[in-house]
């Protein structure tokens, strides 16, 4: 199966999101589950040296955009097994930042009408049976592919999929762009489909309209993005193309995120010895300068504070889960760094926040809390209710999108579970949820513990997603066989 993966960012070259995190992890894990996998990527400016320097350059040929003809150099880089092509236009990418520019939706254009273009000079032997391109930035991509390439032999295979990770950025301008990305004749099928209104085109509807299948990051998402409460404009065209939309969860690093080997942590534990937990508690309250006592259950948050993570629910409720004898600690930045650092003086000893982006500090949180709370508005996935669990820490989140999807919520009855949650978004019954799990805590060790043990014991490898991209491909290419190779 040999994958060709469009994406804007990818860590460790350049990363603004979560984005950059699955284009930096999942070809990784799709070459491990037996692809030939390249990643395309812009050449920026803001690329470190230490990469660039060992970039080799492999072709060059012109572009057409519209009435322009643009260059475009390839430059290859092999890390891991994994192969970048990254598509050298300094016009377009030499500049101090990747996005935020008044040409984006041309740079953008450009880039996706490069990705096609150079599946004609990939690698000797590499022959592209899948494109899959992420988000609004490479969205054209199977647009032109179909429009300007159909017929083609080399193109006849290529079967095309795409990934929303954000559907709140979908690349919309006003329709004079046509011109410049498509040309004067503008070719009047890709002129209809991509449309949004009189005066508006949308990139990303045009992938969902040209695109052999779509994905989003979480089986929940997909399917509340095709509501209006969810869709932000796209809920129609997803229902009409829902037969070929799935959800598949994104993994965490585990080796990172590991801890037992974790080096930024107080004292290293497993879910087979977790007496260190107990002291990266005390070690971490006592930092945050919360009264150092284990039958205070502590909850944190490692969140940018926006409405999306919730925290209008939060500062609703605040005062009755502290009152209520439960320490919160907050580390984040964003809209409601007020309320924050206001229940922080109102209550010292029980409620910390940390106004700053800290990694080690998350690392820290994570470890030696017992609860992360996580009730967002919406969440197409979410890691960091995943790192929860993997640190043993009980995540309480509202029951939407990938939450939904990694937390199970504590069933009494049976003892089963890995978390609390809860429905609506509604600050009652999030502190409801909250002293659910303040109560086992208190009350129920036994409980607690067998709960703390099944949220260690989930899989959120990235091994699993790719297994599931795999699956996703071998759908289109039924020909292909993609048993995987002896480890
Ligand atoms: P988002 O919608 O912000 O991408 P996710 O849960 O998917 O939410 O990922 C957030 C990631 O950013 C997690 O790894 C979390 O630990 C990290 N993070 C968020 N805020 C901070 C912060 N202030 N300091 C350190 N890490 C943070």
């Amino acid at each position: 199966m040999q994958v060709v993966f469009a994406s804007a960012e990818a860590a460790p070259f350049v990363k603004t999101g979560g984005l950059g995190d699955v284009a930096g992890s999942l070809p990784r894990a799709l070459v491990a589950a037996g692809a030939d996998v390249i990643v395309m990527v812009p050449k920026y400016g803001t690329i470190a040296s230490e990469y660039t320097d060992r970039m080799e350059h492999v072709a060059d040929f012109y572009v057409s955009l519209g009435w322009r003809n643009e260059y475009c150099g390839l430059e290859r880089l092999v890390i891991d097994g994994v192969t970048y092509l990254f598509i050298d236009n300094e016009r377009y990418f030499k500049r101090d930042y990747p996005y935020g520019f008044f040409d984006d939706g041309e740079r953008f254009a450009f880039f996706s009408k490069a990705v096609t273009e150079s599946l004609q000079h990939l690698p000797e032997g590499f022959q592209c049976d899948v494109l899959h391109c992420n988000d609004w930035h490479t969205a054209l991509a199977p647009v032109f592919l179909r429009e300007f390439y159909q017929g083609l032999p080399l193109y006849e295979r290529v079967k095309t999929v795409f990934s929303i990770h954000n559907i709140a950025f979908q690349g919309q301008y006003a329709d004079t762009i046509l011109n410049d990305i498509l040309g004067m004749a503008h070719i009047p099928n890709a002129a209809r489909q991509l449309r949004c209104d009189e005066r508006s085109i949308n990139y990303m509807q045009g992938a969902l309209d040209y695109s052999d299948a779509i994905t989003t990051v979480s089986p929940s998402y997909a399917w509340e993005i095709q509501t209006p409460e969810y869709g932000e404009g796209l809920d129609g065209i997803l229902r009409r193309r829902s037969n070929v939309l799935s959800g598949i969860l994104n993994g965490i690093d585990t080796d990172a995120w590991n801890p037992a080997t974790d080096p930024m942590i107080h004292v290293n534990y497993s879910a087979a010895d977790m007496s260190g937990k107990k002291a990266c508690k005390a070690a971490l309250q006592e930092e945050l300068g919360l009264e150092v006592r284990d039958d205070r259950p502590l909850m944190v948050m490692v969140t940018r504070l926006t409405r999306q993570k919730g925290m209008d629910l939060v500062t609703y409720a605040l005062d009755r889960i502290l009152s209520g004898g439960v320490q919160v600690a907050v580390l984040g930045t964003g809209d409601y760094e007020e309320p924050m650092r206001y229940f922080a003086n109102k209550y010292p000893g029980t409620c910390a926040a940390r106004i700053t982006f800290d990694n080690a500090l998350s690392h820290r949180m994570y470890a030696g809390a017992d609860m992360f709370l996580m009730p967002s508005l919406f969440e197409p996935c979410g890691l960091s209710q995943m790192i929860a669990m993997r640190y043993g820490t009980l995540p309480v989140v509202r029951e939407t999108g990938g939450l939904r999807d990694t937390v199970a919520p504590y069933n009494q009855f049976t003892g089963e579970g890995t978390g609390f949650t809860f429905a609506n978004f509604n600050g009652d019954e999030m502190g409801d949820a909250v002293f659910r799990g303040a109560r086992l805590y208190w009350d129920d060790h036994a409980a607690w513990d067998h709960l703390v043990q099944n949220a260690m014991a989930a899989d959120f490898s990235w091994v699993r997603s790719a297994d599931e991209y795999m699956n996703l491909y071998h759908n289109l290419h039924p020909e292909i066989d993609i048993t995987k190779p002896e480890p």
